[in-house]
């Protein structure tokens, strides 16, 4: 059975509706938490061997993912292509690859995240690779919401481009009616 990633976003509880405010600014009657997508392994892993395939041609020799929200996906993605994952995370702020972790010189590197919207951290990731002599064949996400097809300057994959709508907080319907504001990052509660 193919993989119904819209499905599994509202089965999961990872779409969540209310009133949202963005890390953007924008305001949003919608909210995809993705974790909640991972949270059964056998989903995390049915989604990582989906994205596994797509990349695959581009025979990457380590998967790096940004932690945390790349983490999960990163790892489930590695397992399918038999290959080891890394993850960078922020030291003061700065992007850094930590623990011991290592990558060989000129090694093809694909970066797995979990959503990529304006694509910050995933540069950030490849800029960390390439500090490590690894070179970055390209990129793959399990959600795509940069409102772009090419957000990068390498080959990117995604399961599925999802634009949600979004009202700039001058703007904004649901301000306009009263809804209480929901602020992404404190809560995260799906039944509400
Ligand atoms: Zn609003």
């Amino acid at each position: 059975m193919p993989l119904d990633v819209p499905a599994l976003l509202s089965e999961t509880g990872a779409l969540l509706t209310g009133h949202f405010r963005l890390s953007s600014g924008l305001h949003s009657p919608s909210y995809v938490q993705c974790a909640r997508l991972l949270e059964d392994p056998g989903n995390a892993k049915a989604i990582g061997r989906a994205l596994a395939e797509r990349i695959n041609p581009l025979e990457p020799r380590h998967i790096v993912a940004p932690a945390l929200g790349g983490v999960i996906i990163g790892f489930t993605v590695a397992e399918a292509l038999g290959a080891p994952m890394v993850f960078t995370e922020r030291k003061d702020g700065v992007m850094t690859l930590r623990r011991g972790f290592a990558l060989e010189a000129n090694e093809p590197v694909v970066i797995v995240e979990d959503v990529v919207t304006t694509g910050k951290s995933t540069r950030e990731t490849a800029a960390v690779v390439e500090s490590h002599g690894a070179r970055v064949v390209g990129y793959a996400s399990i959600l795509n919401r940069s409102g772009s097809v090419r957000p990068f300057d390498r080959p990117y994959e995604a399961l599925l481009a999802l634009s949600l709508e979004t009202h700039p907080e001058s703007d904004c319907p649901l301000c306009r009616a009263g809804v209480p504001l929901d602020a992404p990052g404190s809560r995260y509660s799906a039944k509400r």
